[in-house]
């Protein structure tokens, strides 16, 4: 009975969940879901699709569901599996690369690719591009190759390949050029970046009529989290596969497909990635879709979500929404000054204890952070302490060097002709390849127009002898393993590579021997949670074994599933482990107690932002994504001082702990013992001081003074937004600066003094560079002059 389905959910949810998907013309019906964090979206996007299967309005295989990242998809199939009797293997949901990935390789012929396409990621993107550069000889300090590949990637993000783009200068149209030989080279080596998925697939569907109406047939309904986070390319593409384009569409004459997208433009932080929140607005008027809206959070206790509609309420930009919860005020949102970030790890470590022994398990704990660097010193005080912790993206499990290496030997088994893969392992571990001898192969392969590989077994004299060995090695692993299932195919590729035997060697090496090894029982997991039989050869293709299922060798799967998946095969998976991961990663995630560390200015909001009304706005919205991942404890917390990117960073609190609601937040004052002022209170040992009383020392923006210099309350003066100041002291400095000042620096040019602290030679003021943003400098040595 689907009344089941419903049986959970509020009115409004339920109205959501049984949106029309038809109009009185029989024509396809959209819907749009927009709603604040926690109010059920994901769960009603989810319950759609089984209300849609259990009421016969489609077949599983007639449904296509984007999430944002593979951990939601995962969850969305599980829980799929758990309300309806359905087998959900094969069935379209995932993330936007994912699907495109399984388009692509279902039509590679028609989309000009290799059978045996490999995914780069973004570092392999970033070698490609830099040996494209030295190939061609072009001066890397004139065309970096980071920005080359920011270049690529925001072309390829608004659909653009190189003849598309209006060039506006020299440097432009080098650019373009350069755009245009990189794509070359991909093609020649089979190999496509994560944009390049996309904009293949969205070729791919546009050019070809035939492949177009299939999937338009096919795909009734197309349902879409995070939808404020989707680009100019993914919204064009969802156009044309739902049939709301200007193309002429569906010989058949069977019309569009329904779509049901939900999102929250308050939740849209992928805008340096080209996500557009104006999509929605475009929605609206290109797909005329009936909105409901959810105003009840489910997740987050009173205290909290009141800290997130205060925060968001400081943004103009907004389509207006609000939210309420029936699950009480719940506990003060903690606020703790550490004095360093060494300070602020051990906290966090004496906290975590504390939350465990209260019995919350250790899953529910995410540590949040606003860049990846912070993760470190946070790792190592986990780590020293004990407390079993998971990172989610930085260093991921498939992004380990070892991990890439054997990847690179799998990847050439499949396709030699990956010339990424073959620069990365031709001479790892050593087999004595110098460089001259890879640039002799280069030049040779660039003459042919070939790849490395073919390159290598035509070159003679001593390069192509030893070249010709490692071709040999490949050409010998993919022949023996002809017929061995995908994990004795990593086995006997880590092995007979050399890689474990080259580790074995290393003093440190032991833990990438591990790491390699759990590279094989990644490849078992895989194959049985993918349905590929357990015996099946890894490089044959297992045979139209669902609906659905795109025919693909378990080794191509595997290598896609290497290049896009976002390290849940870590190799503490499934043990109770704290949660490590940037604001960014923590999207759409739950847990009972959040902290969100490094709340300084600068970092959070972050230095590039401060300038831009936009910029901070995306800031801001990322800080309530943060805030609303918690349920039940929210912990904040800033330093004074911080080591990052190898300086020492004196930073202000961020203004945003300063739009919250004073009444939900608890300060906690630092153990005397780490504070940085230390003095009178250092008697009070190591019991904590009443946070109530700090508040008010806070706002009043009185110094506190015990006859000592202790620490003082972080005092903000001028508006929220430009003028700050922490004063650490009552400054007896003969500041040559004031604050306001116009000031030149002959590095960071024009800006503005927004802040002084110190004394005599410790004196630093904090300028706001037009172009570079806040930075902190040391007047005795900063070459600072006043231009007014
Ligand atoms: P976000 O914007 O962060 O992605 P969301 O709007 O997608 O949030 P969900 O993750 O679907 O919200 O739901 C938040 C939490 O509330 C989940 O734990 C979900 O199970 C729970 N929830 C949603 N609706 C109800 C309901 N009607 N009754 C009880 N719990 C609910
Ligand atoms: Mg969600």
């Amino acid at each position: 009975m689907y009344s089941d389905l419903l049986a959970n959910l509020n009115p409004e949810q339920r109205e959501a969940v049984t949106l029309p998907p038809l109009n009185e013309h029989g024509q396809a019906q959209s819907g749009l879901i927009l709603a604040g964090a926690g109010s059920g979206k994901t769960r009603v996007l989810t319950t759609r699709i089984a209300w849609l299967i259990q009421t016969g309005q489609v077949s599983p295989i007639g449904v296509m569901a984007v999430t944002f990242t593979n951990k939601a998809a995962k969850e969305m199939l599980v829980r799929l599996g758990a309300m309806l009797p359905i087998n959900t293997r094969g069935m379209w949901i995932g993330t936007f690369h994912g699907l495109c990935n399984r388009l692509l390789r279902a039509h590679h012929k028609e989309a000009g690719l290799p059978s045996t396409f490999q995914i780069l990621d973004t570092q392999d993107q970033l070698s490609a591009i830099k040996r494209l550069l030295k190939g061609l000889k072009v001066d890397d300090e004139k065309y970096p190759a980071k920005q080359l590949q920011y270049f690529i990637g925001h072309a390829k993000e608004r659909g653009q390949r190189a003849r598309d783009l209006s060039v506006g200068d020299d440097f432009q149209a080098k650019m373009a050029q350069l755009y245009e030989a990189y794509d070359e080279q991909c093609q020649r080596e089979g190999v496509v970046d994560f944009a390049e998925l996309l904009l293949r697939s969205y070729e791919l569907l546009k050019h070809n009529e035939a492949i177009r109406t299939h999937y338009q047939e096919r795909f009734r309904h197309i349902l879409i989290d995070e939808f404020q986070d989707t680009n100019a390319l993914q919204y064009a593409w969802l156009k044309l596969l739902s049939g709301h384009s200007q193309i002429p569409v569906n010989v058949s004459g069977a019309g569009s497909s329904a779509v049901f997208a939900v999102g929250d433009d308050d939740q849209s932080i992928y805008a340096f990635r080209g996500a557009d929140v104006e999509n929605m607005r475009l929605y609206e008027k290109q797909f005329h879709p009936l909105m409901v809206k959810l105003e009840q959070n489910y997740r987050s206790h009173g205290h909290i979500l009141d800290a997130a509609n205060h925060i968001i309420a400081n943004n103009s930009e907004r389509l207006g929404k609000n939210l309420r919860t029936d699950a009480g005020h719940g506990e003060l949102v903690r606020v703790y000054d550490a004095p360093s970030d060494h300070a602020e790890a051990a906290w966090l470590v004496d906290e975590i204890k504390a939350l465990v022994n209260s019995g919350i398990k250790r899953t529910e704990i995410a540590l949040l952070y606003r860049s990846n660097a912070q993760s470190r010193i946070i790792e190592h005080a986990l780590f020293s302490a004990a407390i079993p912790y998971r990172v989610y993206g930085g260093l991921r499990f498939f992004e380990r060097a070892e991990i890439k290496h054997a990847l690179a030997y799998l990847r050439l088994l499949e396709n030699p002709n990956d010339d990424t893969s073959f620069s990365r392992v031709v001479n790892f571990p050593t087999r004595g390849i110098g460089a001259r001898s890879i640039e002799a192969l280069q030049d040779e392969a660039r003459a042919q127009q070939c790849s490395l590989y073919l390159a290598a077994t035509t070159l003679t004299g001593k390069a192509g002898a030893s070249l010709s060995g490692f071709v040999r090695l490949v050409d010998h692993m993919r022949e023996a393993t002809r017929h061995n299932t995908l994990p004795e195919t990593v086995e006997f590729v880590i092995q007979h590579s050399g890689l474990i035997q080259h580790y074995l060697g290393e003093r440190e090496g032991q833990d990438r021997v591990e790491n390699l090894q759990e590279l094989i029982n990644a490849a078992t997991a895989f194959i049985a949670e993918e349905g590929f039989g357990q015996d099946a050869p890894a490089a044959m293709l297992p045979g139209e074994n669902a609906p659905g299922v795109v025919e693909v060798s378990p080794l191509a799967a595997f290598l896609s599933h290497a290049s896009l998946e976002a390290g849940d095969n870590q190799a503490q998976a499934g043990q109770d482990a704290v949660q490590l991961m940037t604001v960014h990663s923590a999207k759409g995630l739950e847990f009972t107690a959040v902290f969100i560390t490094g709340l300084e200015e600068g970092l959070f909001p972050h230095e590039n932002s401060v300038n831009e009304q936009n910029g901070l706005e995306e800031e801001r919205r990322l800080m309530y994504v943060a805030i609303t991942r918690a349920k039940e404890r929210l912990y904040l917390s800033h330093t004074q001082s911080r080591m990052l990117h190898g300086q020492v960073r004196y930073n202000m609190p961020s203004r945003f702990l300063e739009e919250l609601p004073s009444d939900s937040l608890k300060w906690l004052t630092p153990k005397a013992k780490d504070a940085r002022w230390g003095g009178a209170s250092r008697s009070s040992g190591s019991t904590w001081q009443d946070g109530y009383t700090r508040q008010r020392e806070y706002e009043s923006n009185d110094f506190f003074d015990s006859g000592s210099a202790r620490q003082l309350p972080p005092k903000r003066v001028g508006s929220a937004s430009t003028a700050v100041t922490r004063m650490a002291a009552p400054p007896r400095g003969n500041y040559p600066f004031k604050i306001g000042q116009n000031v030149f620096h002959t590095k960071f040019g024009e800006g503005r003094v927004t802040g002084l602290e110190g004394n005599d030679a410790d004196a630093r003021a904090q300028v706001n560079f037009k172009r570079h943003g806040v930075k902190w400098l040391q007047l005795s040595i900063a070459k600072l002059a006043a231009i007014d």
